[in-house]
């Protein structure tokens, strides 16, 4: 398939890796918008939240769990930090491959929408 996070998590193309278990692979966007930009991904190819169902759900809590994880490595809880899944077209999504935006390690990450 041609999806550049699955090329990601395979190792097919290079990332700065932060953290990965058996389901979630996270590693730092390319072009980052806050001091710490890291991307959490699913290592199973979904689209976005329109092809979650009660079956492949467990991805969801597995994905926040790791956000969990990834906010205290990153010393990112005491400040806090906002967490973006961009669905579709409105939002701008640009890679069909489920991921959640961890934006943090600033003082004020200003208003929700630019
Ligand atoms: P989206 O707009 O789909 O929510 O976000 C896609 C994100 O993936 C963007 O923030 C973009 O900078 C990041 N990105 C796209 N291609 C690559 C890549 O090859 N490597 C990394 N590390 N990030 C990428
Ligand atoms: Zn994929």
């Amino acid at each position: 398939m041609d999806c550049i996070f699955c090329k990601i998590i395979s190792g097919e193309i290079p990332s700065e890796k932060v953290y990965e278990n058996a389901s979630v692979y996270a590693f730092s966007d390319i072009h980052p918008l806050t001091p710490v930009h890291v991307l959490v991904v699913p290592k199973v190819h979904i689209k976005n939240i329109d092809d979650i169902s009660e079956e492949n759900g467990r991805v969801m809590s597995d994905l926040f769990a790791a956000v969990n994880e990834i906010a205290a490595m990153k010393g990112l809880r005491e400040k806090g930090y906002r967490v973006i899944i961009n669905n579709g077209k409105a939002a701008g999504q640009e890679v069909f491959h489920l991921h959640m935006h961890i934006l943090g390690g600033k003082e004020d990450l200003g208003g929700m929408l630019a």
